[in-house]
């Protein structure tokens, strides 16, 4: 179950929520069994899409999953997300044990959240390579009698990204979001006097810092675009001895059904009838802005071909608008006696 959720469900990483909702339900309505019967290889894939949406299909356990890739991620480049105790080094793994690759089990679908407090304190506590080298680092400083003003970095904690959905229309506009944010803070009990010390403290087991939840509010910029990141100083996690990370939100547009981000670009599904792709002819498109705008469909027009719009995107901006096959709830008698010829000339 190692299978990259975002991947299986066929989205961007900065796809937003409903997006991710979105393209579940169409891909789960296509591969469900019942309308594969006896088709294993529909099967397999409908419990993978089950588990990649049990683990990035509500904000809370994506955020979850979000955080822990991006811990995955740094230690997969050696570096500790603790700066100031020196990257690499010893390359103890705080997370040894869970098998091979690090993380290994326990983070697949089915096994329900984990808790990210405890993964930050496991991570926490296995610093004890990394704070020797340090120490060694500080006693070699000494050795070499560095002038007092070449003191050692100063230890910070890591940053935090998330993401952060709005509508077109708040973009546009500008807004104020209400945000869940969890990250390590200070010991309120030993102030993190407790951390990298012989002291115990019954709060933080001698960490120094300990999860608390609180809810921020954060203002988005009018005009601002989808991926844009915002950087709020010193909101990531605090270092008990050190400064604290950042926040770093990034922005995501929610463009409703039928339209998704592409690489920064808006891509909107156009449903034409089998007809006239075959045949060309018009249809009418309504733009993100809320205009309907009639389009001309080439001869021989193929699922899945593109046109580019200019200015009828978000904000003035292109539209990339994608043309696929208009799926007919039901068939009329008159349509069925034609689509009899058609299948009598072999089309
Ligand atoms: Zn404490």
């Amino acid at each position: 179950m190692s299978d990259d959720p975002y991947r299986v469900l066929d989205v961007d990483k900065d796809a937003t929520d409903a997006e991710i909702k979105r393209s579940y339900r169409k891909l789960a309505r296509q591969h469900h069994p019942d309308r594969n019967p006896g088709d294993a290889a529909a099967e397999e894939r409908f419990k993978a899409i089950q588990a990649a949406y049990e683990t990035i299909g509500t904000a809370a356990a994506r955020k979850d999953y979000d955080q822990q890739r991006r811990m995955e991620e740094m230690f997969a480049r050696g570096g500790n997300p603790f700066s100031g105790f020196g990257g690499g080094g010893r390359g103890s793994n705080p997370f040894g044990g869970a098998g091979g690759g690090g993380f290994g089990g326990g983070f697949g679908g089915g096994q329900g959240g984990f808790d990210f407090s405890d993964i930050l304190n496991q991570f926490m506590g296995g610093m004890g390579g990394a704070e020797q080298q340090f120490q060694q680092q500080a006693r070699q400083q000494s050795r070499q009698q560095r002038p007092p003003q070449q003191a050692p970095p100063t230890q910070r904690g890591p940053d935090i990204e998330a993401g952060i959905d709005i509508n077109l229309q708040q973009a546009l506009s500008g807004t104020k979001i209400e945000f869940g944010h969890r990250r390590l803070r200070i010991c309120k009990r030993c102030n993190g006097s407790s951390f990298n010390s012989r002291k115990t403290c019954p709060q933080c087991s001698g960490k120094g810092v300990e999860s608390r939840s609180s809810t921020i509010t954060v203002t988005v910029p009018a005009g601002a675009q989808h991926g844009q990141q915002l950087r709020l100083k010193k909101m990531g996690h605090e270092h008990p001895q050190g400064e604290a990370g950042d926040l770093l939100i990034t922005i995501r547009l929610d463009a409703e059904e039928g339209r998704r981000w592409e690489g920064g670009r808006l891509i909107q599904e156009v449903a034409v009838p089998y007809s006239t792709l075959m045949l060309g002819g018009k249809i009418r498109i309504r733009t993100p802005a809320g205009k309907r705008v009639q389009i001309d469909v080439a001869e021989g027009t193929r699922i899945g071909d593109r046109r580019r719009l200019a200015g009828h995107g978000h904000d003035g901006g292109p539209l990339d608008i994608e043309f696929v096959l208009a799926e007919p709830e039901q068939v009329s008698k008159e349509q069925r006696e034609a689509l009899d010829k058609l299948r009598e000339s072999g089309l």
